[in-house]
C-alpha cells in the first residue's frame, strides 16, 4: 500500500504531546496507528496527546503487565503495548480483530511483535531518539496528512 511520508522533529515531551494533539484531528473511527521506536522514543508520550485530544477519562500509561489499555473518550481509545508478546498470534487470542471493529482509535506500541497481524492500512509512526529532548517522528500514512 502506498504511504505518504512526513517528518517532524520535536524538542520536548510537551511538543510531542502537542503534535499528537494536532495529528489526532485527522483521525477517524477504526484508524490504527502503529508506533515504532525503541524504549523512550516517545511512543507513550505521543499516545498521551491522542488521549488529550479525545478527552480521555485517564492519561495513557506504559503498562508493565497490561497489554491492552482501554480509555473512555469521545472515540474509544485502545492502546496496545506489545513489548511482552512472544508470538504474533498471542494478539489474536486477546481479541485483536474485535478491537479493530469497535469504531475506536487503535494505537500499537512495538507493532513488530505482531508481525503480519499489523493491518495493512495502518498509519505508521517511526519515532527516533536524537538527544535527551529531541525526537524525530516520521509518519507514513496511506492518507494525505495535512498538518
Ligand atoms: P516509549 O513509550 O517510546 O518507551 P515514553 O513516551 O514512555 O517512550 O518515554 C519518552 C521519555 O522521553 C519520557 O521520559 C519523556 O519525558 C522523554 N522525552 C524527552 N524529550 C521528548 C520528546 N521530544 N518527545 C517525547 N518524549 C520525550
Ligand atoms: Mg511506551
Amino acid at each position: 500500500m502506498k504511504k505518504n511520508s512526513y517528518i517532524i522533529k520535536t524538542h520536548s515531551p510537551e511538543e510531542t504531546v502537542e503534535f499528537a494533539h494536532k495529528f489526532s484531528a485527522l483521525l477517524k473511527p477504526n484508524d490504527v496507528i502503529t508506533l515504532y521506536g525503541d524504549l523512550a522514543a516517545g511512543k507513550t508520550t505521543f499516545t498521551k496527546g491522542v488521549c488529550k485530544y479525545f478527552n480521555a477519562d485517564q492519561d495513557a500509561t506504559s503498562p508493565t503487565f497490561t497489554l491492552i489499555n482501554e480509555y473512555h473518550a469521545d472515540l474509544p481509545i485502545f492502546h496496545f503495548d506489545c513489548y511482552r508478546i512472544k508470538h504474533p498470534d498471542e494478539i489474536i487470542m486477546l481479541g485483536f480483530d474485535e478491537y479493530l471493529e469497535k469504531e475506536g482509535v487503535v494505537l500499537i506500541e512495538w507493532p513488530e511483535k505482531i508481525g503480519t497481524h499489523i493491518p495493512e492500512d495502518s498509519i505508521e509512526l517511526h519515532l527516533e531518539y536524537i538527544d535527551d529532548k529531541k525526537r524525530r517522528i516520521e509518519i507514513r500514512s496511506p492518507r494525505l496528512m495535512e498538518l
